[in-house]
Order: C-alpha cells, then structure tokens, then sequence
C-alpha cells in the first residue's frame, strides 16, 4: 500500500518536515522496541465544517499510563501532546478522516532500563473508511498466545507487544484469512492484533473483561456506552472460542479499524456469515458519535480548527 507522505511531524513539540523526523539507531526504541504509543482518529463534519479528534484526552491518559508503566521519565505532559496534536492537525490543513499516530520513546543511547531521554512524535494521515467495515472480514483463531499480564502487560500500548500480534496476523494472512483472533493463556478469547472482539448471541452483547488480557481500548468503551443507550444488554466477562462460532454476530473494534463485522471465523460463517443487524446498528451509532449527530458526550470531541 504507498501512502502519501504528510509534510509536517511534530517532533518533542516542535513541527518539522517530514525528512526532519528522525531518530538514531543506537536509541532504546530501536535496540529494544522501548516505546508507546496511541493511534488515534480524527472526523471530518461537513455540517460544522470543523475537524474532530476523537476521545483526544482519554488517548492521552492510555499514553501517560503507558508511560508510567514502562518507567519513561518524560520533561513533556499530556496536555503538551494535545496542543501539538491539535497544531499538526491545522498546519497539515487537514480536513478528512485521518488517522493520527503519537509515539513516544526512549532516545539517546541507554540500555533496557533506561528512563530518558524520552522523545516523542505525532504524525497524521488522511485515512478513509475502509471497505472492510462494510463487507466484513474472515478470521482465524491464532495458535499464538496473548501474552499474559505478568509477561508483558496486553493493558498498556508498547512497541513490543505487537511483536505478539504480528506473529498472529502474518500467520492468519498466510493461510488465507484476514485477520486473527487471538486466545489468552487460559484458552478463553482475548483480542485482534490491533482490535477488541464483541459477539452478540440472543440479543445480548458480549466482550471479554478487562482482565482477559487486553488492551484498554477506547473503542471497546464507546460501544459499551453507545449499546446501553441504544438498550441493548451487554456483559463484559471471559469467553470461550466456541462461543464466537455459535453467536449470531461478531465484529471486532478499535480507533483505526473502526467497527468491523466478523463474517467466518475458521471456515465457519457467523450467523447468515453476512453483517448482522446489532453490528450495522451499532455501526451507525458510533459513525454519528465520531462526527457529532445527536447526542454529543463530554470529552469526546475536540474540534481543531473552531477550538483556536
Ligand atoms: N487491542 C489492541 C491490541 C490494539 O492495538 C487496539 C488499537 N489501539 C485495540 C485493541 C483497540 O483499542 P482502541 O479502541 O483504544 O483503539
């Protein structure tokens, strides 16, 4: 896939050009994968016409979190990252769906228990909807493992935890699916390699716990608060693989991916095997969510260009 390179990057709250946004080889980001990260989307409203960053701050409190985790001791905070965020967004003058990139890393030249220098940098793209969101994708249950929370926590965003979910997904890919989905080491059903996993079985909307090694996924959060407004019931506990092949709809989620129906898991279709009703429902809820139609919820929306 060739992307269209964006002319700036924010780099430790500076914008450069895109050339400028380097880092050097003897870094523990790149020795050790030692980073985290956020991949967030911002949404274009053509009836406001403004741009609007999706769930900005709870990004940026996942990202802090991460960073604690991993012991990075950073000279910048969170609201330094929101201002460049929202900066990058007006000086690359975007005005569509994008997909927005924050990374933060250990610079300089330490070894693994480093805690600085940290850097970080933001990057933005135009990404539009993907046609998967529509059609739906076919899935694998891996035969790689989530690794578990004493291993390497699922719960925070590091560089080094998809190392695990690259594993899963080049497996998947190669044998002829779309995507993996990945079981924890209890064998109960964890997440995608960039995506939670609901299922709807007898009207009743099902995610694996926070404990079922995952990531925290905002995504995962909206759907929760958007199916209780719609009334529909919902339940956040661990599950089994044979219950993905016996709900009637499943569909996986996450800021980049957005809302994507599962329509055969292992050769086995999912309910019709075509996009179920509570998905497409659901779907239309969180696309009205992410623009600003109908009920809009603090903090969600952060508007770039009518914020200034
Ligand atoms: N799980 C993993 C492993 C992910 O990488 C992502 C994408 N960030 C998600 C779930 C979904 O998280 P979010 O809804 O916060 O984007």
């Amino acid at each position: 896939m060739s992307k269209t390179l964006p002319k700036f990057i924010v780099l430790n709250g500076k914008i450069v050009p895109y050339g400028e946004a380097t880092t050097h080889v003897m870094s523990p980001a790149v020795k050790y994968g030692l980073s985290v990260f956020e991949g967030l989307r911002a949404y274009w409203s053509e009836a406001d016409q403004d741009l609007y960053i999706f769930r900005l701050k709870d990004h940026t409190d996942r990202l802090v979190q991460s960073m604690k985790l991993l012991r990075f001791e950073a000279d910048f905070s969170g609201a330094d990252i929101d201002a460049a965020t929202i900066e990058l967004l007006r000086r690359n003058g975007i005005k569509a769906s994008a997909h927005i990139r924050t990374t933060v890393y250990l610079d300089g030249m330490g070894e693994q228990q480093a805690t600085g220098p940290v850097s970080y940098s933001i990057s933005a793209l135009e990404r539009p909807r993907a046609a998967k969101v529509d059609k739906g994708i076919r899935c694998q249950i891996s035969s790689w493992m989530r690794m578990a929370d004493n291993v390497m926590p699922p719960r925070i965003k590091c560089g080094g935890n998809y190392v695990n979910g690259r594993l899963a997904r080049y497996q998947a890919i190669k044998d002829g699916y779309d995507e993996a989905i990945i079981l924890n080491t209890l064998g109960k059903v964890a997440e995608g390699p960039g995506t939670c996993i609901f299922f709807v079985r007898r009207g009743e909307l099902v995610t694996p716990d926070l404990a079922s090694g995952i990531l925290e996924s905002i995504t995962r959060e909206t759907v929760l608060t958007l199916a209780q407004g719609l009334g529909i019931k919902t339940s956040e506990r661990m599950v089994d693989r044979t219950e993905l092949y016996a709900a009637d709809e499943v569909f996986m989620v996450g800021s980049a991916a957005e809302i994507v129906p599962v329509v055969d898991i292992d050769g086995i279709a999912i309910g019709a095997g075509a996009p179920g009703e509570t998905t497409k429902r659901l779907q239309a809820a969180y696309f009205d969510a992410v623009t600003g139609v109908g009920t809009r919820r603090p903090g969600w929306l952060t508007p770039v260009y009518k914020g200034r």
